[in-house]
C-alpha cells in the first residue's frame, strides 16, 4: 500500500494546480494588515475535504471582532490508522499582503503557472503556506481514496495567524488544547526551506522588536542652541547598540550567526525640511535572541544605555515592545521525527540533511514549548513574501510523499 500511495503521489501534479489555485482565490491575511482573514479559504477546504467523506474535523476557533466574519478558524483534519501515535502536518492558512502590485507580473490572487517553467506555480501564498497544505491535502485524499488505515494516525493542523503573532492561530489552539498533541507524536511543520533543501531546523530564537521615541525640543535650523537634537541623541543611541550585543557573549553552534543579534533597522522620517532641527526621532531594534538569553535582560540593556543618552543629551526616551515571541527549547537532534525525516527526505529526493537553527520564528516554537519535539523543513524556492511568489509543483509532491513515508512503520 506504501508503494501505491506514493506512486499515485507522484501523478498528482493537477490536484496541486487545482489545490493552489483554489486556495490563492481567497485573500486570507489578516486584520492588522487591513485584511479579511481566513474564514473563507478554510471552509472552502472544509467542504473539499467533507465531499472526499472526511467528518473528523475540530475546530478551535478564535473569535475576533476586526474581521466580518468574527472568527479567525482552526482545525484538525484527522485519518485514523492503527496507532493513536499521529503524524501531524501543520500548515498556515494566511498569507501576507501582496505588497507593491506594481512589482507583480500576474495577479496575486489568480494563481497561475510560470510562463517559462511549467513546474512553478505563482501566486501569493502558493509557497507560504500553502505548499504545506497542498502535501497535506494530497496525503489525505490518498488515504481516504483508498480507505487505507496506515501505522499512524494523520492530522493536518490548519491555523490562522501566522504572519501577525499567532495569537488568533497556534496560540489559541494551545490554549484551548494543550493535550492536542502528544509528545510522542511525529510533528512537521513544512514552513521553512533553504534552496539545497537539506536544513531541519530544530531550534528557533526569540524574536523582539523594540521601538525607541527620543523626545527632544524642536528648532529652527540657524539657531540650534535653542533646541534638543533628538536626531543626534538618536544617532549616538544607535552607535551603541552594539555595546549591548557584545555583553551577551554565549554562543551557540546551532545557529548562524552564532550569537544574540541586536540590530538598529526602521527609522520612521523625521522632518520634512532641512532648516528644522528635529525634536523627535523614533526608531527599532530587530533583536534576535538564542534560548539561553532572557528577554528580559535585553530590554534591560536597552533602559540603561537610554538612561544614559538621557543624561548625555537631556532627552527624554520611550521604550515599547512591538513584537516579542520567545524562543523555546530546540529539538533534540536525535528526536524520532527528525531521524525518520531525515531518512525519508534522503528516500524522496536523495539528499543527506543536516540540522540547525533559524533566526526567525515559526508555529513550531510554539508546539516546542510544550516539550513536544518538533521539525521544521520544507523543499522550497525559496520566496517567502516576495512578488510573485512561486511553489514548485514537483516540491509539493515530493514533499508529501516524504512526508507519507513517516505514516509507515
Ligand atoms: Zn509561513
Amino acid at each position: 500500500m506504501k508503494e501505491k500511495i506514493l506512486s499515485a503521489l507522484s501523478a498528482a501534479r493537477d490536484e496541486v494546480i487545482f489545490l493552489q489555485q483554489s486556495m490563492t482565490r481567497f485573500p486570507a491575511f489578516g486584520p492588522n494588515e487591513g485584511g479579511i482573514g481566513e474564514f473563507h479559504k478554510a471552509e472552502w477546504i472544509e467542504k473539499l475535504v467533507r465531499s472526499w467523506g472526511v467528518n473528523a474535523i475540530e475546530h478551535y476557533d478564535a473569535a475576533d471582532e476586526r474581521v466580518p466574519s468574527k472568527i479567525r478558524p482552526n482545525m484538525v483534519i484527522r485519518h485514523k490508522g492503527k496507532s493513536e501515535k499521529t503524524l501531524w502536518i501543520v500548515g498556515h492558512m494566511d498569507v501576507v499582503p501582496p505588497g507593491n502590485e506594481s512589482l507583480w507580473k500576474t495577479s496575486p490572487f489568480e494563481a497561475v503557472l510560470d510562463e517559462d517553467d511549467s513546474d512553478i506555480i505563482r501566486g501569493r501564498g502558493v509557497e507560504d503556506n500553502q505548499q504545506a497544505i497542498v502535501s497535506g491535502l494530497l496525503i489525505l485524499h490518498e488515504l481516504v481514496k483508498n480507505s487505507y488505515e496506515p501505522d499512524l494516525s494523520f492530522a493536518l493542523l490548519l491555523v490562522s495567524d501566522e504572519e501577525t503573532r499567532n495569537t488568533f492561530g497556534i496560540n489559541h489552539v494551545l490554549k484551548e488544547n494543550p493535550n492536542l498533541i502528544k509528545k510522542d507524536d511525529l510533528v512537521l511543520v513544512p514552513d521553512f526551506g533553504t534552496k539545497e533543501g537539506n536544513l531541519i531546523e530544530i531550534g528557533e530564537k526569540g524574536v523582539l522588536w523594540l521601538k525607541i521615541e527620543i523626545e527632544g525640543r524642536q528648532c529652527h535650523g540657524s539657531t540650534p542652541d535653542e533646541g534638543i537634537n533628538a536626531f543626534v541623541a538618536m544617532s549616538d543611541m544607535v552607535l551603541q547598540i552594539k555595546k549591548i550585543e557584545d555583553f551577551f557573549t554565549e554562543r551557540n553552534e546551532l545557529f548562524s550567526p552564532t550569537r544574540t543579534t541586536i540590530v538598529p533597522t526602521r527609522h520612521t522620517e523625521n522632518v520634512p525640511n532641512v532648516n528644522t532641527i528635529s525634536g523627535k526621532e523614533i526608531f527599532y531594534l530587530d533583536c534576535r535572541i538564542l534560548p539561553e538569553h532572557d528577554t528580559q535582560t535585553v530590554i534591560g540593556k536597552v533602559r540603561e544605555l537610554s538612561a544614559e543618552i538621557e543624561r548625555k543629551h537631556s532627552v527624554s526616551i520611550q521604550i515599547s515592545v512591538d513584537n516579542l515571541e520567545e524562543s523555546s527549547p530546540e529539538t533534540n537532534a536525535d528526536a524520532e521525527v527528525v531521524q525518520k525525516l531525515k531518512k525519508a527526505i534522503f528516500e524522496t529526493y536523495g539528499l543527506m540533511c543536516k540540522t540547525g537553527g533559524v533566526g526567525g520564528a515559526t508555529v513550531g516554537c510554539k508546539i516546542r514549548s510544550l516539550g513536544i519535539p518538533v521539525a521544521v523543513w520544507s523543499s522550497a524556492i525559496p520566496n517567502y513574501h516576495q512578488p510573485n511568489e512561486g511553489s514548485r509543483i514537483s516540491n509539493a509532491i515530493g514533499d508529501a510523499k516524504t512526508f507519507a513515508r513517516l505514516l509507515f512503520n
